[in-house]
């Protein structure tokens, strides 16, 4: 840092951005102290072992992430009396980490000296009566890659013009036959919105170029999504950083248009910088609004997020071509904004070593993309379930014998914020002082897990190259 005093920096919020700042600046000399109100670190990429969960402990963990069940199979009283969960590690709800075995986060991890071992999978696709896998044959290729490639290695000026040009346009000027499907599939996967009037051209093919370093498109960590966690923590605490879970920051302490502290109880603790991981449209329930201009405090507060209804089925039986393997499909006109939904079905996690379900248990995930007001509506959330359900049984035709229980967790805030033309993510730099934001809600390469790492990097990289005032 060449600084005479180490920088003290407060990070509020223990999720994927938070544990991943905290990782590098503690690396590069700073002195972090993350506040975490939640009594375990993960945030919404959490991992817990379902068997230390009564119902009501999962029903209310879930409704602290916008989430609830609206269906389970048998029931969840029952699921959870007959103690089906036993031995299960579950996320909140589907995940997988776009990148595979080389994704940002093992790049991260790697400046760490560390690294986790992933499973990874190309994508198939889901079709009446069976399925392709891999997505597109060599021919396939051969025939659309020209095209793809093109838009893929467009230069940064182009790719800026096509930052305001919609997927619908795109696909109206390239989208024929299987390349069509492709434009179509892979812009609503890849964004988590299903209306390709709402998807940026330019943010699409931005957010596909970041993902083709040599691996697999999807991965997921063998154990769960817990070991990234412990990992980057493990990283925080060995080099003098501190993470503080059950301790809710109240308030942002912000003096003459800077940041220079937080509020935890009634305690003051002062800082150098804050770095806030909150949802932005929540930012303003811990920072005063007043300290910021009254268009930045209305465009953060209108901001939307995306949402899905997940599903996770344990199954007795799955043919072992399916084992480690992950699928899209396309619902067509089911009535959601966009009028298609696309979803996944991911057979990483039914894998025998993966070590999220007991021995000759297979835990399969999946979800199907809708928007928030979507993931709370019951009669969108019906057509949704037999979607799921349908695709399935597309892959396994006797699912339903082979079944030992299904939830289906719905969820309101997928993604933090929408990547979208007209719902834009703010900067990390926010008009105060020394006050930044980081996490899946801001301006930062991808979406999701990539976008809250990179936005990790990209803060690490502001504070080392502009001294803090
Ligand atoms: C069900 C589900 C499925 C998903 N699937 C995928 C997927 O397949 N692929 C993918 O890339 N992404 C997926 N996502 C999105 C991904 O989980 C998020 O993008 C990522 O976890 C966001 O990390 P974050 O650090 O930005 O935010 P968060 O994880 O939300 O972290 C913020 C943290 O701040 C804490 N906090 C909030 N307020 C306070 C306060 N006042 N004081 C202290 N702490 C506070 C919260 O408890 C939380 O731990 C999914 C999300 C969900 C919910």
């Amino acid at each position: 840092m060449g600084n005479t005093k180490q920088q003290e920096i407060c990070i509020i919020g223990a999720g994927i951005s938070g544990l991943t700042a905290g990782a590098l600046l503690t690396k590069q000399g700073y002195k972090v102290t993350i506040f975490e109100k939640e009594t375990v670190i993960g945030g919404r990429a959490l991992s817990f072992d379902a068997s230390s969960y009564t119902m009501d402990q999962y029903l209310k963990l879930l409704s602290r992430f916008q989430m609830n069940v609206p269906y389970a199979e048998p029931d969840l009283q029952t699921i959870f009396s007959k103690k089906l969960l036993d031995g299960y590690m579950l996320d909140l709800g589907y995940h997988a980490i776009g990148g595979g075995v080389m994704s940002n986060l093992n790049s991260v991890l790697a400046t760490l000296d560390d690294h986790i071992e992933t499973l990874e999978s190309s994508v198939g696709f889901i079709k009446e009566g069976g399925y392709d896998f891999p997505f597109l044959s060599r021919l396939d290729k051969i025939k659309i890659l020209p095209n793809i490639l093109r838009l893929l290695f467009a230069s940064e000026k182009t790719m800026r013009r096509l930052d305001g040009i919609s997927m619908t346009k795109t696909i109206e000027q390239y989208g024929q036959g299987k390349m069509k499907l492709v434009l179509e599939i892979f812009s609503r996967s890849i964004s988590t919105v299903n209306n390709l009037d709402r998807i940026s051209t330019g943010e699409m093919f931005r957010a596909q170029r970041t993902l083709l370093k040599g691996s697999k498109p999807v991965g997921y960590p063998k154990n769960g999504l817990g070991g990234i966690h412990q990992k980057l923590a493990k990283a925080i605490v060995s080099r003098g950083g501190v993470i503080k879970t059950e301790t809710p920051v109240q308030k942002i302490l912000i003096e003459g248009a800077k940041a220079t502290g937080v509020m935890v109880g009634n305690k003051e603790y002062r800082f150098d910088a804050v770095i806030s991981t909150l949802l932005v449209q929540n930012l303003f329930a811990i920072a005063d609004e007043n300290h910021f201009p009254k268009d930045y405090v209305n465009m953060l507060k209108s901001l939307e997020g995306t949402g899905s209804l997940c599903a996770y089925y344990s199954l007795k039986e799955i043919d072992s071509r399916l084992l480690g393997k992950t699928f899209h499909f396309i619902e067509r006109d089911i009535g959601v904004d966009g009028n298609d939904a696309v979803g996944m079905i991911d057979f990483m996690s039914a894998v025998p070593d993966t070590g999220v379900a007991p021995p000759s248990h297979h835990l399969v995930q999946s979800y199907i993309i809708c928007m928030p007001k979507e993931a709370r509506d019951k009669k969108t959330l019906d057509r949704l379930k037999i979607a799921l359900d349908k695709n399935l049984e597309r892959l396994i035709p006797d699912f339903r014998s082979q079944l030992r229980w299904v939830i289906y967790p719905a969820i309101w805030h997928l993604d933090g914020v929408a990547k979208t033309t007209d719902n834009t993510k703010p900067d990390i730099q926010t008009p105060v002082e020394n006050l930044y934001v980081i996490g899946d809600c801001v301006k930062a390469p991808g979406i999701g897990i990539n976008c809250a790492i990179n936005s990790a990097r990209i803060i690490q990289e502001m504070l080392t190259t502009t001294p803090l005032i």
